[in-house]
This record gives structure tokens, sequence and C-alpha cells, in this order.
């Protein structure tokens, strides 16, 4: 049988020279990678109690939103500066590539809510960081920080001490 990391495919030198790009569009365009993806992730959520999954622009959707309508829980996105329409909350970040500006509308998580952070990877680690940063500037709880795949040499879990972090596919 095919793991999921058979589906993932690398591509040097994207976006940039020296950047190994790892694609999950090859896990999502065929339908056992697809469903191997998401059960792989919901098996890591296991018995977490929480009320949301907050997922980041624009992959964080991809695999946030199936879990979260598996698991009955509701979806709130992490969006790049400029895309929501009603009051943010926002946050400044450096990428493994460049910088950018993440918002979440700023009643989308309720004081007390218990939040599952999704996104695809994990690489140095800015992007989560600035969307916990925002989910508990409004009062929220992170209670599982979950990833399809991890860049571990780029340290990114430095940056989540004391939360739990999991992810399916650990590359060195
Ligand atoms: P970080 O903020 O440095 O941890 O970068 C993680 C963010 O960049 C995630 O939202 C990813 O979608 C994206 N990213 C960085 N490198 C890759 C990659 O190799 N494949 C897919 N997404 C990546």
């Amino acid at each position: 049988m095919k793991k999921i990391e058979d589906y993932v495919l690398s591509i040097p030198d994207f976006p940039e020279p020296g950047i190994i790009f790892r694609d999950i569009t090859s896990v999502l365009q065929d339908p056992d990678g697809l469903h191997l993806a998401i059960d792989s992730m919901q098996q890591l959520i296991g018995e977490t109690e929480f009320d949301v999954v907050v997922g980041t622009e624009s992959r964080g959707f991809m695999f946030g939103m199936p879990l979260a309508y598996n698991l009955h829980k509701s979806f709130v996105p992490v969006r790049k500066k400029g895309k929501l329409p009603r009051e943010t909350v926002s946050m400044s970040y450096d990428l493994e590539y460049g910088s950018a500006e993440i918002e979440m509308h700023s009643d989308s998580i309720r004081p007390g809510q218990r939040v599952v952070l999704v996104d695809d990877l994990i690489a140095t680690g800015g992007t989560v960081e600035a969307s916990i940063k925002l989910v508990e500037e409004m009062g929220g709880q992170v209670v599982k920080v979950l990833f399809l795949m991890e860049l571990a040499g780029l340290n990114g879990r430095e940056k989540l001490k004391g939360y739990d972090v999991a992810s399916v596919i650990c590359y060195e």
C-alpha cells in the first residue's frame, strides 16, 4: 500500500533556487492520496476535545475544512491581508521566503473556545506562530497544531514550545 509520502512531489528550486518545494497538489489529485492525508491528520487529532478548526490560507483550507466537516466542528479561515470584509485582527510575520501579514475576523473566535490549528506544512514556523497569536488575542485556546508535513531542519517547532504539535510526515 502506498504511504502518504509517496504522493508528495518534491520540486527542486521552487519558488527560488535552493528551495525544495513539497507539492501537495499531487496528494489531492489522487482519491487515495486525498483520503490517506485527511484520515492520517484526523487520527492525529485523536480524542482531543475542541470547538473550531482554524486553517491558514490557502493550503490550510484544503486540509482544515474536511477535518472540520468530518468532526462536525466549525471552520475559521486565517487569510492574507485585505481579503476579509469585516473588522479584523492582524499580524505581520517573516516567511521562509519573504514576509506577510495575516488576518482573522475579530469575532471569529469566542473567548474560551478550543482551537485546532491546521496547515499543510511547517517550515520556519512563522505562519503558525502568527496564527496562534491571533487566536489567543481573541481569547481562544490552541489545543493542537497540526500539519501534513514538517520540515524539521528549519526548527519551526522551536517557536511552538508548550503547544501540542503533530505532523504526518517529517522531512529532515
Ligand atoms: P513557515 O511560516 O516558514 O513555517 O512556512 C509555512 C507556510 O509556507 C505554510 O503556509 C506553507 O503552505 C508554505 N510553505 C513553505 N514551504 C512550503 C513547501 O515546501 N510546500 C508547501 N508549502 C510551503
